[in-house]
């Protein structure tokens, strides 16, 4: 280490952004570092969810590290078994499984001034410099607040706990929930053998992103010329990020344009009575957007029914809507999302002055450039609150803040500091600039959506892809205060 300090760091998930701030950490020459996961296998998200038609709706070599192209996506639009097939392969090739200690859930972590004492569901224990937990986002599934789901007979799981081992084969299903992961489960499972109902609360706009599959040639070019497939990377960036991504942000031809794409797509189900239910009565991109080019043709087919009277009560047969009607069924899937807000908890923190980090978020999760939280030394996250999410690859986003994050670590390294934590100041003006652009955003002009946090922000990211690169280029040293 040339006389420097070697920084000793605990990642907390073995997913796609704890994968990469190993890559990262060893690149840069710090080997000192160990990943813990809850489950037994990589992946996170993409391990978790295996509901049918699971997939991306990110375009596939814009949804990978830009480092570790992949000339194997077999479609534009990736399917979940295939992200997960490309981390695994990451994990090989970066020799990565040797430094993940699986089955380990972290319980608490406790800073004595100096370092982090780390606290595991079984009892052990393990000091640190630094604790990056890189948990993921949507990954602590919402189960809806609906009266005698307990009494259902049937099977029912949430859709990121997707029970394989139940036939749906000539049985009813009803699947509750019709964002992103609802239309996909839909879309798959109107191609079976079943009757399948669909429960909608609200109408959704569904934006019409055509998929393809890729060449032999296509896939032999990508494997002789990596940088073509760094290339594809840029280019479906720059035309998410300024397409998708601008169109939030404020009135815009790209809103203008998606707008009327969503309309058009809605326009294709021939029936004006099933075109009316599911149509909805606030703007395009409002909610995240849902990407399909195959929902519209699923609700019409004949083994398919919609559902959109208020569900009242679920008894042991069924779903029993407000006018009364008991919609019988077999299965119930409840695609009904996930806390957004939860972030890495249940882990608790306590710093040296004995607050917890429940204490600090009381009023809701807020950080430092979408990373670090005042008074929680050393302690760094990826997809922390405000972070550009929805509209943007989440590869892309952990890039970018996984790169800051290794600076600070290397400043330590350097000798710059021993801990280090966001000054209040700081972190406030940061908050600041994030809501001063939320009134243009399209997330508050009249919708509910997962964003939404209890204190009416959105904790989302209201401005640029360029905008947030340049926001957490560098660390500036004097947004923290530092213990040398
Ligand atoms: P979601 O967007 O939060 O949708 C949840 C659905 O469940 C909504 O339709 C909601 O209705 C409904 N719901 C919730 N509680 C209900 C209740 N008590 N009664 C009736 N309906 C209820 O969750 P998601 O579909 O899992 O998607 C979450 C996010 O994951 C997406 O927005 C996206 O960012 C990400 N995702 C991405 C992909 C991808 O391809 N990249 C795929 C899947 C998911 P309301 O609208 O009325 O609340």
């Amino acid at each position: 280490m040339n006389g420097k300090r070697e920084p000793r760091v605990i990642i907390i998930g073995a997913g796609m952004s704890g994968m990469l701030m190993a890559i990262k950490l060893i690149e840069s020459g710090m080997d000192n570092f160990q990943i813990y996961d809850k489950a037994s296998e990589i992946g996170g998200t993409w391990r978790e969810n295996t509901y049918p038609g699971i997939g991306c709706d990110v375009a596939a070599h814009y949804y990978t590290y830009q480092d570790v192209p992949n000339p194997e996506w077999s479609t534009r639009l990736p399917q979940g078994a295939e992200i997960q097939k490309y981390l695994l392969g990451v994990a090989e090739q970066r020799d990565l499984r040797r430094r993940i200690a699986f089955n380990k859930e972290v319980a608490r972590a406790d800073h004595d001034g100096q370092r982090w004492t780390v606290r595991f569901e079984d009892g052990e224990v393990v000091e640190a410099d630094f604790v990056v937990a890189c948990c993921g986002l949507l990954h602590h599934p919402r189960y809806p607040d609906i009266p005698g789901l307990g009494d259902f007979k049937g099977a029912k799981f949430h859709s990121a706990r997707w029970d394989h081992s139940v036939p749906l084969e000539g049985r009813r299903v009803g699947v509750i929930g019709n964002g992103s992961t609802g239309a996909q489960i839909i879309s798959k499972l109107s191609e079976r053998k079943l009757d399948l109902k669909v429960f909608q609360r609200t109408p959704q706009w569904i934006f019409p992103l055509p998929d393809r599959r890729y060449s032999q040639i296509e896939k032999s070019l990508l494997r002789a010329f990596p940088w073509v497939g760094r290339i594809i990377h840029h280019v479906y960036r720059v035309a998410f990020e300024n397409l998708f991504a601008a169109a939030v942000l404020k009135p815009c031809w790209q809103r203008r344009l998606m707008s009327w794409l969503c309309k058009w797509n809605l326009n294709t189900v021939k029936d004006p009575a099933l075109r009316a239910k599911l149509t909805p009565d606030y703007q395009p991109l409002c909610k995240r957007l849902v990407m399909s080019m195959e929902f519209y043709p699923a609700i019409q087919r004949e083994n398919v029914s919609l559902v959109t009277d208020e569900i009242d009560h679920i008894d042991a047969r069924g779903v029993v809507t407000k006018d009364g009607v008991l919609h019988e069924v077999d299965v119930l899937a409840l695609a009904t999302g996930f806390d957004a807000h939860a972030y890495f908890r249940p882990l608790e923190l306590r710093n040296v002055q004995g607050r917890t980090l429940s204490e600090a978020w009381k009023q809701g999760p807020y950080a430092l450039r979408t990373v670090a939280v005042p008074g929680f030394p050393n302690f760094f996250f990826t997809l922390g609150p405000q972070s550009p999410i929805g509209n943007f690859s989440a590869i892309s986003i952990s890039e970018t803040q996984i790169n800051y994050i290794l600076r600070c670590i290397e400043m330590f390294r350097d000798g710059k500091f021993r801990t280090l934590h966001p000054t209040p100041e700081a972190t406030e003006k940061f908050n600041a600039f994030i809501r001063a652009a939320m009134p243009d955003t399209i997330w508050v002009t009249g919708c509910t959506n997962w964003y939404m946090s209890k204190n009416g922000v959105p904790s989302a990211w209201p401005y640029s892809g360029n905008r947030f690169r340049k926001e957490l280029r560098e660390p500036n040293l004097a947004e923290y205060e530092l213990a040398v």
